[in-house]
């Protein structure tokens, strides 16, 4: 924090619908700021393709040290299909704020907001309130860039580290302590793995079965990959906490996502121990950039995650009080039953935007 007590707040807008779903993002911060104690200081900064492009580049060294001197860091989103790296990979600084502040614990909060369509059936009456940790940091992505390539065959490795299974685990276990103490939900953490086949998954569970021993008050069990895959679309609202390796963790929220009405509803949050991103799940979808069309609550959402996260952290109950504002803010608009393009309405970014501010 500066000396005026303002959070510092590094904004990376980045590509596609990235810009247009944070400058709402602001807006509903400078409103929360205009009507609390609490004070932002945002500093802007390029990332992702267009930059690369510009550069060859994806971010510049002044972003990324922006970022460490920031309090919290928020992020649009990243990428066009239509830029690449040498080797044909998308532009993803994203990924790479992950790997350089060791952000291991990806966030995907899944809650079905009131008013808002599910394509589960009973979804409507019984609720899905549930959190998706995806370790962000190696599995399956650890080899990101270094696959080997040949003529008859293509190579990834797989890693999974005691150091971060253990941080990542004890921070799934605490997330689910704070939930039960919030009334949020309750019913434990589920440790989805493929145990049964790979070692390395093993391992992962053997880890996660250490650190239930010292979190007794939260209910602990596990499921294989695919049996949650088929659980979630089945019965969503009996999960809480979901904690899960960087691939698997990919495809699960993309999947919980699409439960609570699509990818413009859904926030997250890649956090470490020092350092956290906030943005939306969805990427830079271009099929809709420019038309007004980006449906913002996601990256408005992920702000009230980063207001949790500096209450967390800096212990300023006002910014627990607000992200909780805002959240109810949020509900209320959906209550009152406005409907986004995403799914089949006729609001676009600024009604939405608007109402939320109403709301506010
Ligand atoms: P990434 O690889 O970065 O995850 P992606 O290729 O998976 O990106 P997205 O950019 O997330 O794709 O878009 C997937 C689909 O969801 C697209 O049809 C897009 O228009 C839609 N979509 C994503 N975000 C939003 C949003 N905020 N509002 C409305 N529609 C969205
Ligand atoms: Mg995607």
């Amino acid at each position: 924090m500066s000396a005026n007590n303002a959070l510092h707040v590094a904004v990376l807008g980045g590509d596609g619908i990235g810009p247009e779903v944070m400058a709402p993002a602001l807006e509903v911060l400078r409103r929360i700021e205009a009507t609390t104690d609490l004070r932002f200081r945002f500093t802007e900064a390029p990332a992702g393709a267009g930059h690369y492009k510009e550069t060859g580049k994806s971010m510049p060294e002044s972003t990324i040290r922006l970022c460490e001197e920031a309090d919290a860091i928020l992020l649009g989103a990243c990428g066009l299909p239509s830029v690449r790296y040498p080797d044909n990979t998308e532009i993803a600084p994203q990924i790479e704020l992950r790997m350089i502040f060791d952000l291991y614990a990806g966030v995907r909060p899944a809650r079905l907001i009131p008013g808002v369509p599910s394509s589960i059936v009973g979804a409507d009456q019984k609720g899905i309130d549930l959190v998706v940790i995806r370790e962000s940091t190696e599995g399956l992505f650890a080899s990101m860039g270094k696959g080997v390539v040949t003529d008859s065959e293509a190579r990834e490795t797989m890693v999974i580290t005691r150091h971060t299974s253990e941080r990542l685990f004890e921070f799934s276990f605490r997330l689910a302590e704070r939930r039960k103490a919030r009334g949020r939900a309750g019913g434990g953490l589920t440790c989805v793995d493929k145990a049964n086949v790979f070692k390395a998954f093993a391992f992962f569970r053997a880890i996660f079965d250490e650190t239930a021993t010292r979190h007794s008050g939260v209910k602990a069990d596990h499921l294989y990959i695919d049996a949650a895959a088929a659980a979630l679309v089945k019965r969503p609202w009996d999960f809480d906490v979901m904690v899960t390796e960087n691939m698997f963790g990919d495809i699960l929220s993309d999947l919980t996502a699409g439960l609570i009405g699509g990818m413009g509803m859904a926030p997250s949050a890649d956090i470490g121990d020092r350092y956290a991103v906030f943005q939306p799940c969805h990427g830079t979808a271009p099929d809709i950039m420019g038309q007004g069309k980006a449906n913002p609550t996601a990256m408005i959402l992920s702000t009230a995650m980063m207001l949790d996260w500096l209450a967390d952290k800096h212990g300023l109950d006002s910014a627990t009080e607000a992200g909780q504002r805002i959240e109810r803010a949020v509900d209320k608009v959906y209550a009152d039953g406005i409907k986004p393009f995403e799914f089949g309405g006729s609001n676009g970014t600024a009604d939405v935007t608007k109402a939320v501010l109403a709301a506010l």
